[in-house]
């Protein structure tokens, strides 16, 4: 405790009663003005002055964390378990002898874009780690390059080459099957176990390791997010050349903080997955992030974004309408990302650019719906102790495409008002369908199956955690 937390406290708790004051007293207000033009004037003016207290709140949250200490120490806590989990992959990884390890073949080419490929390499990380088996990565004839991963990336492991691989069987959730040499797994969306209620493996994503999960939850708001970060970053670890071409950008784009990662999905997905949204609606939390900063930092910053895109007419837009803002983008990226273009070296270099330059931003605004985004999103976690909240997604909540059910656990009662909503009693289970963005989400009661929507404060995540091998934890 210090004099500077206690000062930081006292006036976060103010600012606090004083929000709920003025709110509830003008909300009283505005139920007694007639006068729809007054209405309308005083309905701005407590938007405006509602926001400008929210900034104050966050920026005093953010003085809390820093002058208690709490963020150093988050820092500490989420750098030491990193080194943990990245040793425990590469001891998984460099068996001595490859031949006598049971290991896991995965190909790359699932038929596919990028977002969703690295994925399905994530996912077989993630089985690699639960069923103690070696992920060995064939990405010959690789749609997006003939000269494969190691095009950009470092091999996954130093010691089993793709000959390792020779052999192998389809994975069963079978003892007999537990003790083949070498077994490959079918995609994230096929995989079933043998019994059990869901028939499907309980490691499958948002699992967490159980024996990991209370030294994330320590520092971390979102464990199942942290833990995919963490398989993501041992896949994301670039070759030598790589890593000159990312300097290179950073420095050719003037890449730096404080910067906002927009992501524009639009092309073959729109219609298809995902609803266009404009440039605007995408700008408007920018300029959000924006404001929040200037309130926490006490000046006025310069507002730089990063734009990704696979049109590039939306990087020409943006730049014309919003002159104010110094929006930097890669040219080439762009102009690879489209369908005609896209299963090349080229687009490759592109999109791993880009996930390089959305995961490095401070704050994130794009669709959930595209791969693109999320994957930058479990790399950013990686980067910085809790990034759980650094992003604006214009549609969906973070999923991992094949995941098991993604509860809510209700923390307090909830009463149906209107024929949309639901009811649930406090620990009732809801499956989360979306956030609708505005304090209400969607999803089922999974106690009375009853689909609707409720407010979203009344429930918090269900982590889901999950035994795996315990690795130990030594150097290799
Ligand atoms: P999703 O379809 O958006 O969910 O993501 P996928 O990664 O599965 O497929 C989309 C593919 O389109 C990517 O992998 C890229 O090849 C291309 N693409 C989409 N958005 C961008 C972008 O912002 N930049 C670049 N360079 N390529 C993109």
């Amino acid at each position: 405790p210090s004099k500077q937390f206690e000062f930081a406290r006292r006036k976060l708790d103010s600012g606090i009663i004083e929000f709920w004051r003025y709110a509830s007293a003008h909300l009283k207000t505005l139920n007694e003005v007639r006068d729809p033009d007054k209405v309308e004037n005083l309905v701005k003016e407590m938007v405006d002055f509602m926001t400008e207290q929210k900034r104050v709140i966050l920026a005093d949250i953010d003085n809390v964390e820093r002058t208690s200490g709490v963020l150093e120490w988050k820092n500490d806590k989420a750098q030491q378990l990193s080194a943990v989990v990245q040793n425990r992959l590469k001891h998984l990884q460099n068996p001595a002898n490859c031949s006598k390890a049971r290991r896991l073949r995965c190909g790359i080419n699932k038929a596919c874009g990028f977002g969703c490929q690295l994925h399905h390499v994530t996912y077989c990380l993630m089985a690699g780690y639960a069923l103690n088996r070696t992920v060995i990565l064939d990405s010959k004839n690789w749609r997006y390059s003939r000269k494969g991963w190691e095009s950009m990336f470092l091999p996954l492991s130093e010691t089993c080459t793709l000959k390792d691989a020779a052999g192998y069987i389809p994975w069963k959730d079978t003892p007999e099957n537990y003790e083949a040499p070498v077994v490959e797994l079918p995609i994230i969306d096929n995989i079933q176990t043998a019994s059990g209620n869901n028939k499907r493996p309980e490691w499958l994503p948002q699992a967490v390791p159980a024996d990991l999960f209370s030294r994330i939850h320590a520092f971390h708001k979102n464990p199942p997010i942290w833990w995919l970060g963490q398989l993501l970053a041992y896949l994301w670890r670039y070759q030598k050349s790589t890593v000159t071409m990312m300097e290179e950008l950073t420095n050719e784009l003037h890449y730096k903080s404080p910067i906002v990662g927009v992501h524009v999905r639009r092309t073959d997905k729109i219609g298809t997955e995902a609803s266009k949204h404009e440039v605007e609606e995408y700008m408007r939390k920018v300029a959000e992030y924006f404001d929040q900063l200037d309130v926490k930092m006490n000046k006025t910053q310069v507002r730089r974004v990063y734009l990704a895109t696979d049109d590039p007419t939306v990087f020409r837009e943006a730049r014309e309408k919003f002159p104010d803002y110094e929006v930097i983008g890669n040219f080439k990226s762009m102009e690879s990302a489209g369908l005609n273009k896209r299963y090349s070296d080229e687009s490759l270099r592109g999109i791993i650019t880009d996930i390089n330059f959305l995961s490095h931003s401070d704050h994130l605004v794009c669709t959930f719906s595209s791969q693109v985004c999320r994957l930058a999103y479990e790399l950013m976690q990686a980067r910085v102790a809790d990034a759980t909240d650094n992003y604006d997604s214009l549609d969906d909540v973070y999923y991992y495409g094949g995941q098991n059910s993604h509860n809510l656990e209700a923390i307090l009662p909830h009463e149906a008002r209107t024929p949309e909503e639901i009811s649930f009693k406090k620990g009732d289970l809801l499956g989360i369908a979306g956030n609708h963005w505005d304090g209400y989400s969607k999803g089922e009661n999974l106690e009375t199956n009853k689909r609707g929507i409720f407010p979203s404060y009344k429930a918090v995540e269900h982590f889901v955690t999950v035994e795996m091998p315990r690795y130990e934890d030594k150097e290799v």
